[in-house]
C-alpha cells in the first residue's frame, strides 16, 4: 500500500533517530509502544521498521528487539554496495577493522570508555548465568561496537557498522555462523579487554586478529 500514514510514520521515526533520541546500540521501544505514541496500528509500524532497516538505521534482532544502528541513512547506500560482495571478502575486511580498532583503542582509550568496555563484557558474562538460557542483558555485538567507538575514529565507525549489519544478516540468512563457544567469547574478549587496558596496541591488534579469525565463519554447506 505505502500510504501516506505510512510514510509519515517512517518520517517521523527518522527524526527521532536522527534527533538522537535513542542513542546508537540503544533499543527502541517495542511495536505496540510504538503504535500507541504515534497513534499508528502496529502494522505500519513494523513497515515503517522495516523501511529503517533497509536503510541501515535500525536493525531487528528476533526475540531482543530493535536496535539503532545509525543515526543517518548514509548507511542503506553502502550496505547495499557491500551486500554485492562475497562474504569471504566482507570477512577479511572486517577482520582488518577490527585489528585497526584494537589497535587504535588501545593507544586512547579513556577510563570512560573503559568502564563501558567493562560493563559490556559483565554483562555477556551474567547473561550465561540465567536459567532460561536466553542471554539477557547482551545487545548483540556491543563489545566490539564499543572498541571501535574508543578508538575515535568516526568513517572506522560507520564503515565496521556496516560490516557488521552485513554479517547478522549472513548469520539470520544461514550463509555465516558463529564459530566459537560463549565461553571462547568471553574469555578472549576479556584477554582484549586486557590488553587494550594495558596500552598495548601490538597485544590487542594480535588477539583481535585471533578473534575475528573464528568469531564468524562461513556456514557449512
Ligand atoms: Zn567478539
Amino acid at each position: 500500500m505505502g500510504s501516506e500514514r505510512a510514510r509519515e510514520t517512517v518520517r517521523r521515526l527518522q527524526g527521532d533517530i536522527m534527533s538522537g533520541r535513542w542513542p546508537i546500540n540503544s533499543r527502541i521501544p517495542n511495536e505496540a509502544e510504538l503504535a500507541v505514541e504515534l497513534g499508528v496500528g502496529r502494522s505500519t509500524v513494523r513497515e515503517a521498521v522495516r523501511s529503517l532497516a533497509h536503510l541501515g538505521m535500525l536493525e531487528p534482532a528476533p526475540g531482543r528487539g530493535t536496535f539503532v544502528r545509525s543515526l543517518n541513512p548514509v548507511r542503506g547506500v553502502l550496505s547495499d554496495f557491500v551486500a554485492g560482495h562475497s562474504w569471504a571478502d566482507v570477512l577479511a575486511v572486517r577482520r582488518g577493522l577490527e585489528v585497526q580498532a584494537a589497535e587504535l583503542a588501545a593507544r586512547r582509550v579513556d577510563a570512560e570508555a573503559l568502564a563501558r568496555l567493562g560493563a559490556a563484557q559483565q554483562a555477556d558474562v551474567e547473561g550465561s548465568t540465567h536459567p532460561d538460557g536466553v542471554e539477557r542483558g547482551r545487545t548483540p555485538g556491543q563489545f566490539h561496537a564499543l572498541i571501535v567507538e574508543a578508538a575515535g575514529n568516526r568513517l572506522l565507525s560507520e564503515l565496521y557498522a556496516v560490516l557488521m549489519a552485513t554479517l547478522r544478516e549472513g548469520v539470520r540468512r544461514g550463509r555465516l555462523a558463529s564459530g566459537e563457544s560463549a565461553a571462547d567469547r568471553r574469555a578472549e574478549h576479556a584477554a582484549l579487554l586486557a590488553a587494550i587496558a594495558a596500552g598495548n596496541p601490538a597485544a590487542a591488534a594480535a588477539i583481535a586478529a585471533r578473534h575475528a579469525d573464528h568469531d564468524f565463519v562461513l556456514a557449512q554447506e
